[in-house]
């Protein structure tokens, strides 16, 4: 007997009508003899629909007022789920996070969990019951109800999963799991049957908004395995789990893309040591994130520097760059929205060559041009024109063999 952490997110509980269909799905689960701890998102919509009330208040709404409210929608969800257990004739009990004790930090709005207390929990289960758990939210030291950041109750799943040394945490949305690209630009795109933590993050950070960034980060911290699965049709999802060989020896595991990004050069800057520090230190004074980095020294000792941004940031950035710029004595300030960032993932690039060229020349055969390249351990990203988005990330899944039928996800 296994016990099963199952979180449903807002639109698997979005309805009355949906909110049975998940208690048939856990009491299919129970059935087959394993304990279920069930985390769950308020009703799609219902923490906007919060927000907007607050905000209709205030412009800035006390943050810790504003979590009070907000972890009312999840408190909602418990309780119906529970009824609708019970009316199916399943024993099952819900508890709020301060119920379980989901002991927080005090940074409301964005608090991190630091210890579960799973006892009551524990207890439930003992009994039978199947245990349903608000996401989402927690208490901190002083008894202040606390809410996780957006997409919280993923996190909160993986969180209750790795305190009661859960078998499985399975995470239902409305995908049927990891795409090896985004199925809307690629047709031929396939589900992946396991990819280990860390490739999930950087899929995850580059778009893929299957999970919450934390709650993967949280998984591999503490080797939970993590399966993403649909909860309006049965498959086996995806597995996200620790490293394997099958894995290392696929040469990419996906291709993500980001067109949140945008990006700006400062040109003719004179070349001395300081310069970086001179023109990036403002942009991290203003809060704003820096992602990719480019500088290079051109035959007369000056040099130019392109980074690029967030797009919300980038008119923010552009005038602190100006005013760098006419301080330093550079020649200009360019800067470039419509671009767009590919990358290949996998953890097979630590053990073979030559992945970064066949990328590039994948580009070239398609006359794309790069403009900016990084690379990490286990992922290269290269900026192109926005135009180029769907023919390039086409490109490149076929080029690395992914697309369905041909490699090893045929
Ligand atoms: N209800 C929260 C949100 O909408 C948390 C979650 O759904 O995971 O962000
Ligand atoms: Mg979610």
């Amino acid at each position: 007997m296994a016990l099963i952490v199952q979180k449903y997110g807002g639109t698997s509980v979005g309805s009355l009508e949906r909110i049975q269909a998940v208690a048939d799905r856990v009491i299919r689960t129970r059935r087959t003899g394993h304990d279920v701890v069930v985390v769950v998102s308020a009703m799609s919509g219902e923490t906007d629909r919060l927000l907007d009330l607050a905000r209709g208040l205030s412009g800035r709404p006390i943050e810790r007022e504003l979590d009070v409210l907000l972890s009312t929608g999840e408190q909602v969800t418990i309780a119906l789920l529970s009824i609708a257990l019970q009316e199916k004739g399943q024993d099952a009990v819900s508890f709020t996070g301060a119920q379980v004790r989901i002991l927080t930090d005090s940074a409301f709005n964005k608090a991190r969990i630091l210890d579960i207390d799973g006892a009551q929990v524990r207890k439930a289960l003992t009994e039978g019951k199947v245990v349903v758990v608000a996401g989402f939210q927690g208490i901190d030291g002083e008894g202040n109800i606390t809410t996780l950041g957006r997409g919280g109750s993923d996190t909160t799943a993986v969180a209750m999963a790795a305190a009661l040394k859960a078998d499985e945490c399975s995470i239902y949305t409305d995908v049927d799991g990891v795409y090896t690209a985004d199925p809307r630009i690629v047709p031929e795109a396939s589900r992946l049957d396991r990819i280990s933590y860390e490739e999930m993050l950087e899929m995850a950070s580059l778009g893929s908004k299957v999970l919450q960034i934390r709650s993967v980060e949280f998984a591999g911290k503490y080797h939970v395995p993590l399966r993403v699965l649909s909860s309006f049709k049965d498959g086996p999802g995806t597995l996200i789990t620790d490293e394997d060989e099958a894995m290392e020896q696929a040469l990419i595991a996906g291709i993500a893309h980001n067109r949140d990004e945008a990006k700006l050069t400062i040109v003719g800057v004179p070349d001395r040591p300081g310069i970086a520090h001179s023109i990036l230190g403002p942009i991290a004074d203003a809060n704003i994130e820096v992602d990719m980095i480019v500088q290079n020294v051109g035959a007369d000792k000056t040099t130019d520097l392109t980074f690029t941004v967030h797009r919300n940031d980038y008119d923010k950035a552009h005038d602190i760059l100006q005013r760098t710029a006419k301080e330093m004595g550079a020649k200009g300030v360019n800067g470039d929205k419509r671009i767009v960032k590919l990358s290949i993932i996998g953890v097979g690039m630590r053990s073979h060559a030559g992945i970064a060229s066949r990328m590039f020349k994948a580009l070239a055969n398609e006359g794309i041009n790069i403009q900016m390249i990084s690379t990490s351990e286990i992922k290269i990203s290269v900026v192109v024109d926005e135009k180029y988005l769907e023919l390039g990330v086409r490109a490149l899944h076929s080029a690395f063999g992914l697309d369905k039928g041909t490699g090893k996800n045929g």
